[in-house]
């Protein structure tokens, strides 16, 4: 199964991913965290990605479609897997077409984790991760069970997003307004798109989906 998920920063696309990824034996396939291996390796993608990430704004379409099509081609994804933040430009979403065209393969699914804009700051600024693992907790909703340790990993050390301040996430949600939220309806006019409240609770979101991807 080859899925998109799309939706604002903060909708819980990683969240979904990582629990298709468990489900369905999907591979989360992350245009974010590629960017943020690139940027702690130090090598000048990384470089050029820290400036951009840090600013809200997008990468340059050729260099994301890159990296997704040496990704998509490796041996992991003829299985199926889940997009997660790409694409997020009409541009990438072309592309991406093009790049399954030629292995004729198609997409089962675009799901749209639909959210309302004030709580997302509120998601956004309370969310950290374990630095060992990547397990994501969030202060309000996903607290680790006890307090400072993960309950995957047992570490003890946490970090939080650079672009998770008020400032970056109000230029990510522009850049989601203008650049991203246009592609929807290039979706919704293949049937592909089928929505989901994002705004429910974590599992009531899962359950939404797998709901939607059994009725297809
Ligand atoms: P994410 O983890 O998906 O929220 O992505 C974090 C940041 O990485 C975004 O704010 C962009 O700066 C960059 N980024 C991730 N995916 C893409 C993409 N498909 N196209 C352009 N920039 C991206």
């Amino acid at each position: 199964m080859r899925l998109i998920l799309l939706g604002p920063p903060g909708a819980g696309k990683g969240t979904q991913a990582k629990r298709l990824e468990e489900s369905r034996g999907l591979v989360q396939l992350s245009t974010g965290d590629m960017l943020r291996a690139a940027v702690a390796s130090g090598s000048p993608l990384g470089q050029q990605a820290k400036r951009v990430m840090e600013a809200g704004e997008l990468m340059p379409d050729e260099i994301i479609i890159d990296m997704i099509a040496e990704r998509i081609g490796q041996p992991d994804c003829r299985n199926g897997f889940v997009l997660d933040g790409f694409p997020r430009t009409t541009r990438q979403a072309a592309a991406l077409d093009e790049m399954l065209g030629r292995k004729r393969a198609a997409l089962d699914a675009v799901i749209e984790l639909t959210v309302d804009e004030d709580a997302l700051i509120e998601r956004i600024s309370g969310r950290f991760s374990c630095a060992k693992c990547g397990a994501g907790y969030h202060e309000k909703y996903k607290r680790p069970k006890v307090d400072g340790v993960c309950d995957v990993c047992g570490s003890t050390e946490f970090s939080r997003r650079k672009d998770d301040n008020a400032e970056t996430v109000a230029a990510r949600l522009e850049a989601y307004r203008g650049q991203t939220a246009p592609i929807l309806p290039y979706y919704q006019e293949r049937s592909l798109l089928r929505r989901v409240d994002g705004m429910a609770d974590m599992n009531e979101v899962t359950r939404q989906i797998e709901a939607a991807l059994a009725a297809l």
